[in-house]
């Protein structure tokens, strides 16, 4: 897989490992420079509500880094939008258009903009449908037309045309990835998002069933493990 740049646009931190991370290594691996833009702080994804929301966001970020340094990505770019908050409006739009245009990515992947109905709902978490909305939007049309959010222009960041999308959709995906080299590197990469697959009282065997998921998706390809995926030329 060659791609030179990518760009995932995730609403959480934790998004980018679980719904893509074996392909995100491949295609780092491949060579490809991957940026991350992770659009919330991430301050609802806890279970006590004494926590200071500072203190859970800097965790969180801190946890994306290490998680991002595993699968070969060097660059992670927070939004800072308040988790669970989420709508796909025109601020949310120029934002996520002024990254692409900052990073000139030929491949963006990001969230699913609508519900999965034949999933269990955290399959359809409404900050997921918010970003994968407003990502779509900012690829077409927004990011290729120089009068679209003309003040980006003035900050020194030019129309650019992204080629093609991907969407994880592990359901009913139809472009599979082979992870079998680096399904290992996606297992630790979610360890280090320890505040969210350790919690206490919560433990949940994650590594168990991703391994699960992703032989099943494997099958339909013909790999051992795979990730899949609607992949839309743009
Ligand atoms: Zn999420």
């Amino acid at each position: 897989m060659k791609y030179e740049r990518v760009l995932v646009v995730s609403a959480h931190p934790d998004d980018p490992e679980f719904s893509a991370g074996g392909s995100i290594a491949k295609l780092a691996k491949d060579g490809a420079q991957v940026t991350y833009v992770i659009v919330t702080d991430g301050s609802q994804g806890g279970e006590d509500p004494n926590q200071k929301d500072s203190e859970l966001t800097a965790i969180r970020q801190r946890e994306q880094r290490a998680a991002a340094r595993v699968l070969g990505v060097k660059k992670v770019e927070f939004l800072g939008y308040k988790d669970g908050h989420l709508t796909a409006d025109l601020k949310l739009r120029r934002d996520i258009v002024r990254m692409i245009r900052k990073y000139k990515p030929e491949l963006v992947i990001t969230h699913l903009p609508g519900r999965l109905l034949d999933a269990p709902m955290g399959g359809s978490h409404p900050d997921h449908i918010a970003v994968g909305e407003a990502t779509f939007a900012a690829v077409y049309p927004d990011s290729r037309n120089p009068r679209a959010f003309r003040s980006l222009l003035k900050e020194g960041f030019p129309a650019h045309v992204v080629k093609e999308l991907w969407v994880p959709y592990w359901t009913s995906g139809d472009f599979f990835v082979d992870i079998s080299s680096t399904l290992d590197s996606k297992m630790e990469s979610l360890k280090k998002h320890k505040s969210q697959v350790a919690k206490p009282g919560r433990e949940w065997d994650f590594e168990k069933f991703m391994r699960k998921r992703h032989r099943e998706v494997g099958k339909k390809a013909g790999y051992t493990y795979a990730e899949s995926f609607k992949r839309i030329k743009v």
